[in-house]
């Protein structure tokens, strides 16, 4: 019988709070390349929040998943790019789970107009939704 060799698997840390996996396209084909300024941005924003986990919606998407999404991503969305992430802070601890709007508020004086990002809210997109919870950052201006 032949011996099944466990791959040694070990998560690669890209930043401080940062791993590459996080990125990895929700489809399960492996793609989980990320831009470099992306990992940048989003560990400063971590930073500004205490270094509080966060949770990844969509990181990147290939070109199946992103037809495939509900609603079709964009065609030109920087999820194919590997230049975008949706993510938010989950509850931790005692500390609740953070606002999206909050973290725009925090986007917006660490970055100004230099980074693209809203928060999504069921089909609205805006940066002054009450409700949402999840941001998009992308840097494919960058
Ligand atoms: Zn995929
Ligand atoms: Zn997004």
């Amino acid at each position: 019988m032949a011996k099944v060799r466990k791959k040694a698997v070990g998560r690669v840390k890209l930043s401080r709070n940062i791993y590459r996996d996080m990125f990895a396209c929700n489809c399960g084909c492996g793609l989980d390349t990320v831009d470099a300024n992306l990992v940048i941005v989003l560990q400063r924003i971590i930073n500004a929040f205490g270094n509080r986990p966060i949770f990844v919606t969509s990181g990147n998407r290939c070109k199946h998943a992103n037809d495939n999404s509900k609603p079709p991503g964009a065609k030109g969305s920087m999820h194919l790019r590997c230049k975008a992430v949706d993510f938010y802070f989950p509850e931790h601890g005692d500390m609740p789970e953070v606002k999206g709007f909050e973290i725009a508020k925090v986007i917006n004086s660490l970055f100004g107009d230099i980074l693209y990002y809203y928060i999504l809210d069921g089909s609205y997109h805006g940066i002054t939704s009450q409700r949402g919870r999840v941001c998009h950052i992308d840097v494919g201006n960058a």
